[in-house]
């Protein structure tokens, strides 16, 4: 007898008729002599709703409140859920983060696991029940309620799955596993047989929303087995383990991408010690989170700055840098707001020069402008204008022979 997490997202929670087919695919691993746990995510898009309602209150809600509110999208999903397996004839009982034992960390909207009490969770496991968490939500020390950041009902299943020591973490979700690009963007986007905890890492923070990054990171530090798959067709999903070898020798694995990217620029930039930590000393404590950073020198003696952020961020991060200009002595500040980070990913490339610079040929002949680089040994991200983002994940796609996979196993 195994133990199984299951894990359902919002698009397979989406109605009535979806919970039920959820409760076939947890009647059957039940059916299968399995102890089973699944964690649920709000239904549809009920989490985006509940935020635009608290936007028609106020701008800038309370976080706590914004906690309290959100909550609630998991919990109509949980109720419903162990209802329906009730009337199907097995025993089921649902909680909530707290009641299920997950200890966050006292921050609201980001919340990290620290440490999950499994004991409760057991003991209904032991008499025969199939346990129903909700997912995305804990509580901190002192008793607030907490949510681990939008999409962390994937981590919940996974710490869930670590600390029960389960066989397995299935992610059950509207695509049939991890593709080699996002389908709904790229149509000759190919599903991958498995990907590597740290490519899958890499895509997962570089902006494949397919799964949470912190669920990949408790995935690799636990070495639990996660499987991507979907909800309503029974086929193969994809595995994400340790070591995985590359399909057909390709370099690249998958390509992310996300808009939303502004660049600034700080001209005229004293060269001395001590400017560069003073401004982003300045930007972490208000917790604006930069990305690329690219520092040149001038002839004059001074340098000038870019670095990215999140557009969101862009009003703040003025104010920030205004705030300290006058003890930075910098000349100016330019921004450049509707851009997009492409990253091909792939841990063929350690060991293959030139992947970067075939990405940036690709792009050239496709005359679209590169204006930042980052790389890493298994990434190489690119900032370019947003309007010619799902362009350039095209072009990439064919130059490193994604859509060559094939689409269907035997
Ligand atoms: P859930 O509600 O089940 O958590 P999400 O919307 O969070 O589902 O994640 C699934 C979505 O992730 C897919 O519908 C797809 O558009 C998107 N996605 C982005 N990149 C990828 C990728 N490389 N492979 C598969 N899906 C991806
Ligand atoms: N309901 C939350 C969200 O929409 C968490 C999740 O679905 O994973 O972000
Ligand atoms: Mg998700």
């Amino acid at each position: 007898m195994g133990l199984i997490v299951q894990k359902f997202g919002g698009t397979s929670v989406g109605d009535v008729d979806r919970i039920h087919n959820v409760a076939d695919r947890v009647i059957e691993e039940a059916n299968r002599g399995n102890k089973v746990v699944v964690v649920v995510s709000a239904m549809g898009k009920t989490t985006d709703h509940l935020v635009g309602m608290a936007k028609q209150i106020s701008a800038n809600p309370s976080k706590r409140e914004m906690d309290m509110l959100l909550t609630t999208g998991e919990q109509i999903t949980i109720g419903l859920l162990a209802m329906t397996l009730q009337k199907k004839g097995y025993e089921a009982i649902s909680y909530t983060g707290w009641q299920a034992g997950i200890k966050t960390e006292s921050v609201h909207g980001n919340a990290r696991i620290l440490d999950i009490n499994i004991t409760r969770i057991n003991e209904q496991l032991e008499s025969g029940r199939i346990v129903v968490v909700a997912g995305f939500q804990g509580m901190d020390e002192s008793g607030q309620i907490t949510t681990l950041g939008r999409g962390g009902s994937d981590t919940t299943a996974v710490a869930l799955a670590a600390a029960l020591k389960a066989d397995r973490c299935d992610i059950y979700t509207d695509v049939t596993g991890v593709f080699t690009t996002d389908p709904r963007y790229v149509k000759s986007a190919r599903k991958l047989q498995s990907v590597s905890y740290d490519e899958m890492l890499e895509l997962a923070n570089l902006g494949a929303g397919v799964l949470h990054p912190r669920a990949v990171e408790f995935a690799k530090n636990y070495q639990m087995p996660l499987e991507v798959r979907s909800s309503l067709e029974k086929v193969e999903g994809t595995l994400i383990e340790e070591e995985v070898s590359m399909e057909q020798n390709l370099v690249v694995r998958g390509i992310a991408f996300e808009d939303g990217i502004t660049r600034v620029t700080i001209f005229g930039l004293p060269v001395k010690r001590g400017t560069l930590s003073s401004i982003f000393s300045a930007l972490a404590e208000n917790h604006i989170n930069v990305d690329i950073i690219i520092q040149s020198i001038s002839e004059e003696q001074t340098a000038n700055l870019s670095f990215s952020i999140k557009t969101e961020d862009m009003e703040a991060a003025l104010k920030v840098l205004d705030e300290i200009k006058e003890s930075v002595q910098f000349e100016r500040v330019e921004t450049e707001k509707g851009l997009a980070k492409v990253s091909i990913v792939g841990s063929g490339m350690v060991s293959n020069p030139g992947v970067a610079a075939e990405m940036f040929s690709v792009l050239a002949d496709s005359e679209i402008q590169i204006k930042m680089v980052s790389t890493s040994e298994i990434k190489v991200s690119t900032v370019i204008s947003a309007e010619q983002m799902v362009q350039a994940v095209e072009a990439l796609h064919v130059a490193f022979r994604l859509d060559e996979i094939p689409a269907v196993r035997s």
